[in-house]
């Protein structure tokens, strides 16, 4: 096969049309089908840290299934993300679906095997317990990560059942094990009850900055990506977004929805915003598309995901 001049991107759509084929993310190549790689999709299909509505499990097929009608031109950030860079659709990390601990092992290992080509990852979940073993595997090629989390909860939990891998508990252990740089991480999109004012201590004193949905909301979104940007200099970044960072409205198929979240639109503004950052990896989880709807959960969480991927295509100004 002779070598490519550049990166290998999406089926044509005017030749195949965009609902045929097996459904690769953005219809993208699948691994084995380029020399290179610069930037993968990988799913994580694990749900077992899921303390109320399971089913994540099934979100890496349904994001790659709400991703069919993805253009190759971002209008927004004007760029052409997948000729900027060669991605590629990794398909998925098998993991056992029983223990969490042993698929977090799991997890680990094949986010390790995938970065020993050089690239970076971006995870389709799963759970937000998967983002425990990929900020391992990614800040062990990149030392100590600067975490942007949106997700309506703070995940910084201790354990749920007596259990430490969790999706409520993933960034805690994370910043027991070093991984998390010190002030330089921030929540966006907090909100909803909590067990006491306590969650909201203990996180503090882990050094995240706590941004809740009605700041973004008092005071914009422009205002809340300073911040951010200021937060994590010029660290290197991780971007975890929980789908149910969105109000249910705009993403409904998740495993614990909260009223009163962001709109789709806010989100990716919020994480279009994030050019400037030099962004190390990232995730996309909580999609469960057994409770979706005319896959607005599906679609909402492929549209963040290729944001994401165009910002670590063609990082700038904003
Ligand atoms: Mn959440
Ligand atoms: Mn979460």
């Amino acid at each position: 096969m002779p070598e490519p001049e550049g990166p290998i991107g999406p089926a044509d759509a005017s030749r195949v049309p965009r609902f045929s084929g097996l459904a690769t993310f953005a219809r993208l190549p699948a691994l084995d089908q380029v020399p290179r790689w610069d930037i993968a999709v990988v799913g994580v299909p694990f749900d077992g840290g899921t303390s109320y509505r399971p089913g994540a499990r099934f979100g890496p097929a349904a994001v790659r299934q709400g991703s069919r009608l993805l253009r190759p031109y971002n209008p927004a950030l004007d760029a052409l993300p997948f000729e900027l860079a060669q991605v590629v659709d990794a398909g998925d990390i098998a993991c056992t679906p029983f223990s969490a601990e042993e698929a977090v092992g799991q997890i680990e290992a094949g986010a390790d095997a995938l970065l020993a080509g050089g690239g970076r990852l971006v995870a389709i979940g799963g759970d937000h317990t998967i983002a425990l073993p990929l900020l391992r595997a990614t800040a062990r090629r990149h030392g100590p990560l600067a975490l942007v989390h949106f997700d309506a909860h703070l995940d910084t939990w201790d354990t749920y059942f007596g259990q430490r891998f969790t999706h409520g508990t993933p960034f805690r252990r994370a910043w027991e094990e070093g991984l998390l740089l010190h002030d330089h991480s921030a929540h966006v999109g907090l909100r909803g009850p909590l067990y006491s004012d306590a969650d909201l201590t203990d996180d503090l004193s882990m050094g995240f900055a706590q941004l809740t949905t009605d700041h973004v909301a008092t005071h914009g979104v422009a205002e809340v990506v300073r911040r951010v940007l200021a937060r994590v200099g010029d660290a290197p970044v991780y971007i975890s977004v929980d789908i149910d960072v969105l109000d249910p409205a705009h993403a409904p198929g998740t495993g614990t929805p909260e009223a009163g979240g962001l709109t789709s639109r806010e989100l990716l503004a919020l994480v279009r915003g994030l050019r400037p950052a030099a962004v190390v990896g990232g995730d996309v989880v909580e999609v469960s598309p057994a409770y979706d709807h005319a896959e607005i959960t599906a679609i909402a969480a492929a549209h963040v995901l290729y944001d994401l991927v165009t910002i670590m295509a063609s990082p700038g100004p904003a």
